[in-house]
Formats: structure tokens, sequence, C-alpha cells
């Protein structure tokens, strides 16, 4: 990662985002030859969404490994480095226009502007808040979406309260239902206004089942009470769907709380197209401003940063074609979202249980003794009967050369699920259960 002290850049390709999609298609871009190259981030630690991923579920595809979020980002931040592509950090882009052209305001360089033969947007996603659901009530502290307790939880290490309510069960409302209770925090409730859980059904199992909670389902939020803190909800039952749901008269109740965590789902953010953004992607990932493609979260919604990644890897190699003077395939089509959907991500809605999940990887069979899929599911079912294991997965501070380091933390092997509360406190304790741990850093010091 060199520094650059030039206001003005040209470059072949300019990536926006160093997620699991702008790290792949820097990585796609560099193998085919690109060397004048650049992909920038406003965070002061590239990865996205993924540094604060730290449960397991991702890679099965793209490294046919199960790895957390940090793993996943270790892995493509060393491919990165090995090529010694450049992301300049710390960096946000404020303007794209046509060109393309962007502009960069850079904490160490300024205001760039760089003229690119090509881009790919890659800048993710937005969580859906309290506004999109349309909660009524004062603005009390102790609100958050699912994504920014994770970040405060995970990242900063900061505790959110005490008594949570949790409305969704989108993925980020049940690995935070779970991470929360690992943490010691008292989960009240989960609301979810459909009928069935929105998440993938490993998730489901791992983060709700395993802790025996149901969800109330035909329910939400429908006002928060509180001066300076949060001091309760209001739940309604709800009917009908979408802009025509409606909170049912005389079903509302008062639930005590001091935290509310939403999980109503994410919004592709792609923003800097300004106009272009409500204008169809073609299937080249071509948008409708010259020269600018758009791959991962931006694009469309992706359960796994695997499909993220692949999204990338396309978008860059038609990024490089348009740098290499090679006519995109004409096209009139849209793209086609879920093409890169994963076969590993099955939704917990689709899958009626009549036997145990398997969760060893995000296939989701059902396993009874007549229908074993392989040995390791073998190995899963006779176990889960004896006596349930999880992998772990928490944060902590560790010291390392003197200076305090975030990091990951995750089991070497699954562990009794009955002590995982116990061992998440342990290993922030710095206590022996550290050795049966590997870490990860996630960049914060
Ligand atoms: C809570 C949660 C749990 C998940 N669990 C799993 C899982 O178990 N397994 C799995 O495989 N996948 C999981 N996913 C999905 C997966 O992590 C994401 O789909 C994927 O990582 C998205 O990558 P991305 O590169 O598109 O976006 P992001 O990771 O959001 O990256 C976008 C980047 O763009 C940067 N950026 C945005 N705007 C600008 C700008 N104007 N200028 C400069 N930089 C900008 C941001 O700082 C960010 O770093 C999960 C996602 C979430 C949110």
């Amino acid at each position: 990662m060199s520094p650059n002290h030039h206001h003005q850049r040209q470059l072949e390709l300019l990536i926006v985002g160093a997620g699991a999609a702008g790290l792949a298609a820097a990585i796609r871009a560099w193998d085919h030859g690109i060397r004048s190259l650049l992909v920038v981030d406003r965070d002061p630690y590239p990865g996205g969404i993924l540094r604060q991923c730290i449960h397991t579920g991702f890679g099965l595809e793209y490294y046919k490994e199960d790895l957390t979020g940090p793993e996943y980002l270790a892995r493509l931040r060393a491919e990165a480095d090995k090529r010694r592509i450049e992301v300049m950090l710390e960096t946000t882009v404020t303007g794209l226009q046509e060109g393309p052209r962007a502009t960069l305001i850079s904490h160490r360089h300024g205001v760039v502007r760089v003229d690119a033969q090509a881009v790919v947007l890659a800048t993710g996603s937005y969580e859906r808040t309290r506004e999109n659901l349309r909660i009524a009530g004062s603005r009390p502290a102790g609100v958050f979406t699912a994504g920014q307790a994770q970040q405060l939880i995970n990242l900063f290490g900061y505790r959110i309260g005490k008594r949570v309510v949790v409305q969704g069960t989108g993925d980020i409302g049940l690995i935070m239902t779970r991470r929360l209770q690992l943490e010691g925090y008292e989960v009240l409730a989960v609301f979810e206004r459909l009928r069935f859980v929105v998440g993938l059904l490993r998730n489901k199992v791992q983060c709700l089942d395993d802790f025996e909670i149901e969800p109330q389902f035909e329910h939400q939020i429908v006002e928060i009470h509180g001066a300076s803190r949060v001091a309760g909800v209001t739940v309604a039952q709800i009917k009908g769907c979408e802009d025509e749901a409606r909170p049912v008269a005389g079903t509302e109740r008062l639930v005590a709380c001091d935290t509310v965590v939403l999980s109503a789902g994410l919004l592709p953010n792609r923003e800097l197209l300004g106009l272009a953004q409500d204008e169809p992607i073609d299937a080249n990932l071509h948008s409708s401003l010259d020269g600018v493609f758009v791959a991962g979260n931006a694009l469309e919604i992706h359960d796994l940063a695997d499909g993220a990644s692949a999204q990338g890897e396309y978008a860059a190699d038609r990024a490089v074609d348009r740098v290499r003077g090679i006519p995109l395939q004409r096209t009139v089509e849209s793209h086609r979202p879920g093409q890169f959907r994963s076969r590993w991500s099955v939704p917990a809605r689709d899958v009626v249980t009549t036997g145990v999940v398997c969760i060893v990887c995000p296939r989701g069979c059902i396993l009874t003794d007549e229908d074993i899929r392989c040995r390791r599911g073998a190995e899963f079912l006779q176990q889960e009967r004896r006596d349930k294991h999880r992998v772990t997965t928490t944060t902590t501070w560790i010291h390392m050369n003197g200076t305090r380091v975030r990091v990951a933390a995750r089991s070497k092997l699954p562990q009794p699920f009955a002590v995982q509360k116990q061992i998440v406190r342990q290993i922030k304790h710095g206590g022996r259960a550290a050795q049966q741990f590997e870490f990860t850093d996630v960049g914060e010091r």
C-alpha cells in the first residue's frame, strides 16, 4: 500500500470499496495484467462488513473452507498484498461523473481527482432503520440497527445495554440474537413481522433453536418509549404485507427494555451513480454511467460473501475488457438477480424440519437415522444426540508487541454448547480456554 502524493491521477481501473466484492475484483483485474489499479475505501482498514462478521459460514464456495468473516478477509488481503495492489484507506469517493472521473477525499492526500478507463463500484449496502419500519415514538439512546450493534460490540468492545428486544429475523438479527446472549445480555423477545424466519436455516438453528427462542411472528414494534434512554416498546400484531402492513387495533402491549435492535434488511448503496442509480444495470454489470460497473451488495444483497466476491470478479472481467478496448457484448438484458447466489444458502422458510438440521455446512441437510448424507453429517448427528457442540466465536482485546489489538476468536473445535457463555467470558479475561482458540486481527487498536 504505497503512499502517493499526486492530487490528480490517471488510472486504468478504479475500484470503490475494499469489501468482499471490491478486493476480489482487484485481485482478478491484476491477474488479467492490469497494473494501473487503485482500490479505495473510506474505512481505516479494508474488509467492509467482513471484519465485524466474526461467526463462521464464509468461504465454502470461494475457499472450500468454513471461515469466519475476518479469516475470509485475511485470505483476500494476503492475495491482494502478494500482488502489491494499492489500497488507499480513509479515502471516500464523493463524486462520480462521466468519463468516468471520480473525486476522492483522502485523509492523507486531501482532494484527489481520478480519471479512469473503468470503475468498479463495490460500495456495499445500508441497513434499513426505524424510519423504514415506520416505528413511532421518541428518539432515545439505545436504538440500534443490528449491523451497528455488531460493530459496536465486536469491533469496539462496547456494551450497548442490558435488556434487549430484537425486531426482525434476517441473518444479522439472528446472528446478533445469539451474540447478545453469549455476551450476557438478556434477550427478552424476538419479533418478526412476517410468518416465517427470514434468515438462513443454519442461523435459525444456531441462533434461535439452540437458545429455545421462539420468535413472535406477525408482530412488530410500533412505538419506542423513553426520554434519554429507551424505557420500553409497544408491540402489536401486524396484518398485511409490505406497504399494506398495519397494526391490529387492540393487540398492543408494552415490553419494558433498555435496548432495541432492528434487523430490517439491507438496501444496495449505489448513491454515487446519482440519478443513474435507479436505471437498470445490464447483464455485463455495467450501469448507465458509461464505464462504471457495479458488484456485490451495491448491486444486490448477497447472503454469502462468496457470491459478492464472485460477482466482483465478473465485474472485473468486464471492466478489463473495456480497458483493453474489447467491445462489451451488446446486451439490452438486465442483470439476472441471484445469478451469483450460492447453492449453500438455504433459507429457513424453505424447509419443514422433521429431523435434526445439520449445521456442519450451510447446506442444511435434515438428518434422520435413515437419511444421512455424509461422514461429517453422521458424526454431527451422533454428537448432537449425545451432547450439543458448537464452534464458539467471540472478540477480545489482546496485547501484541506492546499494542492493544482487537481480535476475533474462534474455537479450533466445536465446544460443548452448555459452557459456551462461560468460555466467551474466559476468553475475555485471557483464561486457559484461549489455548483452544485461533485469533484473527480485525484492525481496531
Ligand atoms: C451481519 C451480516 C452477516 C453476514 N453473514 C454471512 C455469513 O455468515 N456468511 C457469508 O458468506 N456471508 C455473510 N454475510 C454477507 C456478506 O458478508 C456480504 O454479502 C459481503 O461481505 C458484502 O461485500 P461487499 O464488498 O459487497 O460490501 P461491504 O462489505 O459492505 O463493502 C463495501 C465497502 O465499500 C466502502 N465504501 C462505501 N462507500 C464508499 C465510498 N463512497 N468511498 C469509499 N469507500 C466506500 C465501505 O467502507 C466498505 O468497506 C453477512 C452480512 C452481514 C451484513
